[in-house]
């Protein structure tokens, strides 16, 4: 007995030594179980609590992403249809300046058959005016469309425009040697397109003109001035590389390297940089672009009242030396960005049809709307989205000569009312549309950082351009690249039409 007393306490010993792990075990065992039940229901309904409040939290978690989503889709569908809205708006108001530019130069012809000089000079004036307050208005209506569709005032977009005119009353209004630097396209010009600018970005930008041409610009076709280029660098988008700029990362040495910026390409300031038409004054007698009987045909056509023949031939009408307005064989090339085979393969069914065939005046927007998330937790602190949607839009028309429709421009590049409708367009198949001149980083990354850079090389900068060049300067990350192409570059396919690269936008922002 005793013997076993001693076994029983001996085993009660180690079956009951005070470790933390063993007074669990302990507590869970039946054989140990000691009725205590309000704290087990306690323990129990505690667990369900912290249950219940994971499932919410994760349930609110879930209906407010839900929300943020839901308003995520429906700000960025406002934005697209403020953007279309805009673009077609501008346009519109595009072709309505061009129909009445042509309009003006019949009315010249008429002005000389009825001898009235003052009406000649009159009619010039105008038309040299509409060149810029057409593409103004146009760039008014943009404001309006977008701002009915739900798109405010952008700060960046208003300052820049505002800083732009400012540019306009100084620069422009330049003499050099007494004569204005930038030929006036009539007198006061430059004071007066201030103005209008000033006056439309007073009332706030919610569309920013995206395919502007600034005269002071360097004209396109440098690499520094593509921003593929830098998005290339920042990705370590070594195949970018191998597609556009091959050779580039083996023979670029240092900033020296870089050919020199290409100076602006205007010399003719008839055409308004936001918005332009395409437009600029040729001088001749009329008669060495029609014969009088084309004339006296296109005047009724136009419903501008009956002349002959014999009136126009008798009268100075065909000899006159004349400013007439006439399309920019510049501007108006063939519609080459939309051609399936064309620069940018452009993903189209078929061929466009001849007498819609031209580049030339059309309108490129870009709006920003921003969503207010509900979300917490998922960004650096902003709590807000930025919505980017641009949109292209273009005025259409053909001449109807003897039932056969041709371009507008098909007689002799003279102006004539030909714009019927607008339709919207891809956007990389508008014209200038790498431009991105509503985007104001880059805007300012071109004027003011490029040729810094040219000068003495990257310096540091907020600016993500001059990071991204900074970046490219570093010897080891071009060496990266070239090591990736020699092992992968079979990898680099063109891409193919249709994906999400086409259509929408893509390279613009979306
Ligand atoms: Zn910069």
């Amino acid at each position: 007995m005793k013997r076993e007393g001693k076994r029983l306490k001996a085993e009660g010993k180690r079956t009951w030594t005070n470790t933390p792990l063993n007074l669990f075990i302990a507590s869970c065992s039946p054989s140990s179980f000691i009725p205590h039940p309000p704290s087990l229901s306690r323990a129990r309904s505690g667990q369900a609590v912290v249950f219940l409040l994971l499932a919410f939290t994760a349930l609110v978690f879930v209906l407010l992403f839900n929300v943020d989503l839901h308003r995520i889709i429906q700000r960025k569908d406002q934005a697209q249809n403020a953007g279309d809205a805009a673009a077609l708006a501008a346009a519109r108001w595009q072709g309505a300046t061009l129909n009445l530019v042509g309009e003006l130069n019949l009315m010249h012809v008429l002005a000389l058959a009825t001898q009235a000089p003052a009406a000649v000079d009159a009619i010039t004036n105008m038309q040299a005016r509409l060149c810029f307050t057409g593409p103004m208005t146009a760039l008014f209506a943009a404001q309006i469309a977008a701002k009915n569709n739900h798109i405010y005032v952008d700060p960046d977009m208003t300052s820049l425009l505002t800083e732009h005119a400012a540019t306009v009353r100084t620069e422009y209004n330049t003499r050099f040697n007494g004569e204005m630097y930038f030929a006036e396209p009539w007198v006061g010009a430059w004071s007066e397109y201030a103005d209008m600018l000033e006056l439309i970005a007073s009332d706030g930008i919610a569309a920013g003109p995206d395919n502007t041409q600034f005269y002071l610009d360097p004209s396109t076709g440098h690499p520094l001035m593509e921003k593929a280029f830098y998005e290339a660098v920042e990705s370590s988008n070594w195949c970018w590389f191998y597609l556009h700029a091959r050779g580039l990362l083996e023979s670029y040495d240092s900033y020296h390297d870089w050919p020199p910026l290409p100076d602006p390409d205007t010399t003719d300031y008839a055409d308004s940089e936001i918005f332009g038409i395409g437009l600029h004054p040729y001088t001749s007698p009329i008669k060495q672009l029609f014969s009088a009987s084309d004339l006296e045909k296109l005047i009724q056509e136009a419903d501008l009242g009956p002349v002959s023949a014999a009136t126009l031939t008798a009268s100075n009408a065909m000899d006159s030396v004349e400013t007439w307005y006439v399309y920019n064989t510049k501007d108006w090339t063939a519609w080459d960005l939309i051609k399936p085979d064309g620069e940018g393969s452009f993903p189209i069914t078929g061929p466009v049809r001849a007498e819609y065939d031209y580049a030339g005046a059309d309108a490129v927007v870009r709006v920003y709307a921003s969503v207010d998330r509900m979300t917490p937790g998922l960004d650096g602190g902003s709590r807000s989205d930025k919505v980017i949607w641009t949109s292209a839009a273009k005025p259409f028309g053909y001449l109807d000569t003897d039932n056969k429709k041709e371009r507008p421009d098909s007689a002799a590049d003279f102006v004539l009312p030909a714009f019927r409708n607008v339709r919207l367009i891809p956007i990389d198949s508008a014209s200038g549309s790498d431009n991105n001149s509503s985007d104001i980083d880059w805007v300012r990354h071109i004027k003011s950082h490029l040729r810094p850079y040219l000068d003495v090389g990257p310096k540091p900068s907020g600016c993500r351009y001059c990071r991204a060049l900074a970046t490219w300067e570093v010897r080891a990350f071009r060496k990266v690249g070239i090591d990736w192409l020699e092992l992968y570059c079979d990898n680099c396919n063109v891409p193919s039409g249709g994906g999400g690269q086409r259509g929408g936008g893509s390279r613009r922002g979306h």
